[in-house]
Protein backbone atom coordinates (compact mmCIF):
# COMPACT_ATOMS: atom_id res chain seq x y z
CA UNK A 1 0.00 0.00 0.00
CA UNK A 2 1.41 3.18 -0.88
CA UNK A 3 2.07 5.97 1.55
CA UNK A 4 0.47 8.59 -0.25
CA UNK A 5 -1.97 8.52 -2.73
CA UNK A 6 -4.06 10.51 -4.98
CA UNK A 7 -6.64 9.41 -7.45
CA UNK A 8 -8.22 11.15 -10.24
CA UNK A 9 -7.50 14.52 -8.94
CA UNK A 10 -9.18 17.71 -10.14
CA UNK A 11 -8.80 20.75 -9.50
CA UNK A 12 -10.41 24.26 -11.23
CA UNK A 13 -10.03 28.17 -10.50
CA UNK A 14 -12.82 29.50 -12.18
CA UNK A 15 -12.56 28.84 -15.74
CA UNK A 16 -9.05 27.45 -15.44
CA UNK A 17 -8.76 23.73 -15.44
CA UNK A 18 -5.30 23.34 -12.93
CA UNK A 19 -5.59 19.49 -12.68
CA UNK A 20 -7.47 16.92 -14.84
CA UNK A 21 -7.63 14.32 -13.45
CA UNK A 22 -4.14 13.14 -11.28
CA UNK A 23 -2.97 9.65 -10.07
CA UNK A 24 -0.43 9.19 -7.83
CA UNK A 25 1.49 6.79 -5.97
CA UNK A 26 4.30 7.09 -3.55
CA UNK A 27 5.90 4.23 -1.61
CA UNK A 28 7.29 4.66 1.74
CA UNK A 29 10.49 6.22 1.61
CA UNK A 30 10.34 7.46 -1.73
CA UNK A 31 11.43 10.75 -3.00
CA UNK A 32 9.63 12.15 -6.35
CA UNK A 33 10.27 15.33 -8.62
CA UNK A 34 7.53 16.86 -10.20
CA UNK A 35 8.47 18.68 -13.37
CA UNK A 36 6.36 20.77 -16.44
CA UNK A 37 6.17 24.35 -17.78
CA UNK A 38 5.01 26.93 -15.43
CA UNK A 39 1.69 27.07 -15.47
CA UNK A 40 1.37 23.61 -15.77
CA UNK A 41 -0.46 22.87 -12.21
CA UNK A 42 2.57 21.47 -10.26
CA UNK A 43 2.37 23.80 -7.17
CA UNK A 44 -1.61 23.45 -7.54
CA UNK A 45 -0.52 19.21 -7.64
CA UNK A 46 1.37 19.75 -4.35
CA UNK A 47 -1.12 21.49 -2.42
CA UNK A 48 -3.99 19.48 -3.24
CA UNK A 49 -1.43 17.03 -1.77
CA UNK A 50 -0.39 18.27 1.24
CA UNK A 51 -3.77 19.18 2.12
CA UNK A 52 -3.45 23.09 1.48
CA UNK A 53 -6.21 23.25 -0.76
CA UNK A 54 -8.90 21.08 -1.37
CA UNK A 55 -9.68 19.13 -4.94
CA UNK A 56 -13.06 19.82 -6.25
CA UNK A 57 -13.10 16.03 -6.99
CA UNK A 58 -10.88 12.81 -6.77
CA UNK A 59 -9.30 11.48 -3.53
CA UNK A 60 -6.06 12.10 -1.37
CA UNK A 61 -5.05 9.24 0.84
CA UNK A 62 -2.22 9.29 3.53
CA UNK A 63 -1.39 5.84 4.75
CA UNK A 64 -4.98 4.68 3.21
CA UNK A 65 -6.78 7.16 5.25
CA UNK A 66 -8.50 9.65 3.20
CA UNK A 67 -7.54 13.63 3.61
CA UNK A 68 -9.27 15.31 0.81
CA UNK A 69 -12.26 15.82 3.03
CA UNK A 70 -10.85 17.37 5.90
CA UNK A 71 -12.40 21.00 6.98
CA UNK A 72 -9.71 23.55 7.32
CA UNK A 73 -9.19 23.00 10.96
CA UNK A 74 -8.25 18.94 10.35
CA UNK A 75 -6.59 20.00 7.64
CA UNK A 76 -4.42 22.54 9.44
CA UNK A 77 -3.68 19.28 12.05
CA UNK A 78 -2.62 17.11 9.23
CA UNK A 79 -0.12 19.52 8.27
CA UNK A 80 1.57 19.85 11.16
CA UNK A 81 1.40 16.39 12.25
CA UNK A 82 2.66 14.32 9.41
CA UNK A 83 3.66 16.99 6.48
CA UNK A 84 7.11 19.02 6.73
CA UNK A 85 7.21 22.06 4.40
CA UNK A 86 10.46 23.62 2.66
CA UNK A 87 9.30 26.47 0.02
CA UNK A 88 11.61 28.81 -2.57
CA UNK A 89 12.25 31.50 -0.02
CA UNK A 90 12.60 30.15 3.20
CA UNK A 91 9.57 31.39 5.21
CA UNK A 92 11.24 31.47 7.90
CA UNK A 93 10.02 33.47 10.82
CA UNK A 94 12.25 36.74 10.79
CA UNK A 95 12.30 37.88 14.59
CA UNK A 96 13.39 34.50 15.73
CA UNK A 97 16.76 33.17 16.20
CA UNK A 98 16.98 29.85 13.68
CA UNK A 99 17.01 27.50 17.07
CA UNK A 100 13.59 28.86 17.65
CA UNK A 101 12.01 28.45 14.02
CA UNK A 102 13.20 25.07 14.14
CA UNK A 103 11.79 24.40 17.69
CA UNK A 104 8.19 26.09 16.64
CA UNK A 105 6.67 22.77 14.97
CA UNK A 106 7.44 20.75 17.33
CA UNK A 107 6.04 23.25 20.17
CA UNK A 108 2.98 23.45 18.27
CA UNK A 109 2.64 19.36 18.64
CA UNK A 110 3.23 19.75 22.64
CA UNK A 111 6.94 19.13 22.69
CA UNK A 112 8.38 20.56 25.72
CA UNK A 113 10.67 23.91 25.35
CA UNK A 114 13.55 21.72 26.46
CA UNK A 115 13.00 19.11 23.90
CA UNK A 116 12.23 20.88 21.22
CA UNK A 117 15.30 23.55 21.68
CA UNK A 118 17.80 20.12 22.19
CA UNK A 119 16.16 18.40 19.30
CA UNK A 120 16.28 21.92 16.84
CA UNK A 121 19.60 22.22 18.12
CA UNK A 122 20.30 18.43 16.87
CA UNK A 123 18.47 19.26 13.45
CA UNK A 124 21.10 22.26 12.62
CA UNK A 125 24.12 20.79 13.62
CA UNK A 126 23.28 17.35 11.52
CA UNK A 127 22.62 20.24 8.71
CA UNK A 128 26.12 22.26 9.43
CA UNK A 129 24.90 24.94 11.41
CA UNK A 130 26.14 24.32 14.78
CA UNK A 131 26.73 27.41 16.18
CA UNK A 132 24.44 29.41 14.27
CA UNK A 133 21.56 29.02 16.50
CA UNK A 134 21.21 32.04 17.57
CA UNK A 135 21.44 33.41 14.16
CA UNK A 136 17.60 35.26 12.94
CA UNK A 137 17.51 34.54 9.10
CA UNK A 138 18.37 37.73 7.96
CA UNK A 139 21.54 37.64 9.49
CA UNK A 140 22.17 34.14 7.68
CA UNK A 141 23.27 33.72 3.80
CA UNK A 142 20.52 32.04 1.70
CA UNK A 143 21.94 28.54 1.43
CA UNK A 144 22.21 28.94 5.91
CA UNK A 145 18.58 29.80 5.90
CA UNK A 146 17.32 27.34 3.58
CA UNK A 147 19.37 24.47 5.20
CA UNK A 148 17.28 26.23 8.27
CA UNK A 149 14.34 25.39 6.68
CA UNK A 150 15.08 21.53 6.12
CA UNK A 151 15.33 21.42 9.32
CA UNK A 152 12.08 22.56 10.43
CA UNK A 153 10.73 20.66 8.08
CA UNK A 154 12.02 17.57 9.37
CA UNK A 155 12.11 18.17 12.93
CA UNK A 156 8.18 16.57 13.77
CA UNK A 157 9.32 13.73 12.00
CA UNK A 158 6.76 13.89 9.01
CA UNK A 159 5.58 11.22 6.40
CA UNK A 160 5.96 13.37 3.82
CA UNK A 161 8.07 16.61 2.98
CA UNK A 162 6.85 19.07 0.87
CA UNK A 163 9.44 21.42 -1.20
CA UNK A 164 8.25 23.78 -3.80
CA UNK A 165 11.46 25.27 -5.59
CA UNK A 166 13.62 25.22 -2.73
CA UNK A 167 16.59 26.03 -4.29
CA UNK A 168 14.82 28.44 -6.70
CA UNK A 169 16.88 31.01 -4.97
CA UNK A 170 19.66 29.93 -4.61
CA UNK A 171 23.21 29.13 -6.51
CA UNK A 172 23.86 25.95 -8.11
CA UNK A 173 26.55 25.09 -5.24
CA UNK A 174 24.21 26.14 -2.79
CA UNK A 175 21.36 24.35 -4.59
CA UNK A 176 23.20 21.31 -4.58
CA UNK A 177 23.73 21.31 -1.22
CA UNK A 178 20.15 22.09 0.47
CA UNK A 179 19.20 18.83 -2.27
CA UNK A 180 22.12 16.83 -0.83
CA UNK A 181 20.97 17.36 2.68
CA UNK A 182 17.28 17.39 1.89
CA UNK A 183 17.47 13.89 0.63
CA UNK A 184 19.41 12.88 3.02
CA UNK A 185 17.83 13.96 6.13
CA UNK A 186 14.08 12.52 4.61
CA UNK A 187 15.68 9.49 4.11
CA UNK A 188 17.21 9.28 7.32
CA UNK A 189 13.44 10.21 9.52
CA UNK A 190 11.81 7.62 6.81
CA UNK A 191 10.04 10.53 4.95
CA UNK A 192 8.61 10.56 1.53
CA UNK A 193 9.66 13.63 -0.10
CA UNK A 194 7.55 15.45 -3.02
CA UNK A 195 10.23 18.29 -4.76
CA UNK A 196 8.60 20.86 -7.27
CA UNK A 197 11.20 21.86 -9.84
CA UNK A 198 12.00 23.46 -12.82
CA UNK A 199 16.11 22.28 -12.70
CA UNK A 200 16.87 18.68 -14.04
CA UNK A 201 19.96 18.77 -11.58
CA UNK A 202 17.39 19.00 -8.46
CA UNK A 203 15.05 16.26 -9.90
CA UNK A 204 18.27 14.06 -10.27
CA UNK A 205 18.32 14.17 -6.71
CA UNK A 206 15.34 12.12 -6.69
CA UNK A 207 14.05 8.70 -7.17
CA UNK A 208 11.31 8.96 -9.51
CA UNK A 209 9.89 12.05 -11.79
CA UNK A 210 6.74 12.91 -13.51
CA UNK A 211 6.13 15.46 -16.08
CA UNK A 212 2.89 17.63 -15.35
CA UNK A 213 1.46 19.18 -18.76
CA UNK A 214 -2.07 21.12 -18.29
CA UNK A 215 -2.91 19.38 -15.80
CA UNK A 216 -1.96 15.63 -16.16
CA UNK A 217 0.85 13.87 -15.75
CA UNK A 218 2.17 13.39 -19.42
CA UNK A 219 5.79 11.51 -18.16
CA UNK A 220 6.78 9.40 -15.53
CA UNK A 221 10.47 8.13 -15.63
CA UNK A 222 12.44 6.06 -12.75
CA UNK A 223 16.01 7.87 -12.31
CA UNK A 224 17.21 5.62 -9.50
P1 LIG B 1 2.81 25.57 -11.87
O1 LIG B 1 3.11 25.33 -10.43
O2 LIG B 1 3.08 24.40 -12.76
O3 LIG B 1 3.47 26.81 -12.39
P2 LIG B 1 0.16 26.17 -10.90
O4 LIG B 1 -0.29 24.95 -10.21
O5 LIG B 1 0.66 27.30 -10.06
O6 LIG B 1 1.24 25.80 -12.01
O7 LIG B 1 -1.01 26.73 -11.80
C1 LIG B 1 -1.79 25.92 -12.68
C2 LIG B 1 -2.85 26.76 -13.34
O8 LIG B 1 -3.80 27.17 -12.37
C3 LIG B 1 -2.34 28.04 -13.98
O9 LIG B 1 -3.12 28.31 -15.12
C4 LIG B 1 -2.57 29.07 -12.91
O10 LIG B 1 -2.72 30.35 -13.48
C5 LIG B 1 -3.84 28.59 -12.27
N1 LIG B 1 -3.94 28.94 -10.84
C6 LIG B 1 -3.14 28.48 -9.85
N2 LIG B 1 -3.50 28.97 -8.66
C7 LIG B 1 -4.56 29.79 -8.91
C8 LIG B 1 -5.38 30.62 -8.08
N3 LIG B 1 -5.22 30.69 -6.76
N4 LIG B 1 -6.36 31.31 -8.69
C9 LIG B 1 -6.55 31.24 -10.02
N5 LIG B 1 -5.81 30.49 -10.86
C10 LIG B 1 -4.82 29.77 -10.31
P1 LIG C 1 4.73 29.34 -5.33
O1 LIG C 1 5.80 28.55 -6.02
O2 LIG C 1 3.36 28.80 -5.59
O3 LIG C 1 4.83 30.81 -5.55
P2 LIG C 1 5.48 29.89 -2.54
O4 LIG C 1 6.84 29.39 -2.19
O5 LIG C 1 5.31 31.37 -2.74
O6 LIG C 1 4.96 29.02 -3.79
O7 LIG C 1 4.47 29.46 -1.39
C1 LIG C 1 3.62 28.41 -1.52
C2 LIG C 1 2.20 28.73 -1.14
O8 LIG C 1 1.77 27.84 -0.10
C3 LIG C 1 1.99 30.13 -0.61
O9 LIG C 1 0.84 30.64 -1.26
C4 LIG C 1 1.75 29.99 0.86
O10 LIG C 1 0.79 30.89 1.34
C5 LIG C 1 1.24 28.58 0.97
N1 LIG C 1 1.66 27.93 2.20
C6 LIG C 1 2.91 27.76 2.62
N2 LIG C 1 2.94 27.06 3.74
C7 LIG C 1 1.69 26.76 4.05
C8 LIG C 1 1.06 26.05 5.09
N3 LIG C 1 1.75 25.45 6.05
N4 LIG C 1 -0.26 25.96 5.09
C9 LIG C 1 -0.97 26.55 4.15
N5 LIG C 1 -0.45 27.21 3.14
C10 LIG C 1 0.86 27.33 3.07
Amino acid sequence: PARLSARALVKRFGETTALAGVDLDLADGESLAVMGPSGSGKSTLLHCLAGILVPDAGSVMLRGRPVHGLDERERSLLRRTSYGFVFQNGQLLPELPAVENVALPALLLGTSRREATELATRWLASLGLAGMEGRRPGELSGGQAQRVAVARALVTQPDVVFADEPTGALDQANGHEVMRLLTEATRAVGACLVVVTHDEQVAAWCGRRIVVRDGRVVDERRTA
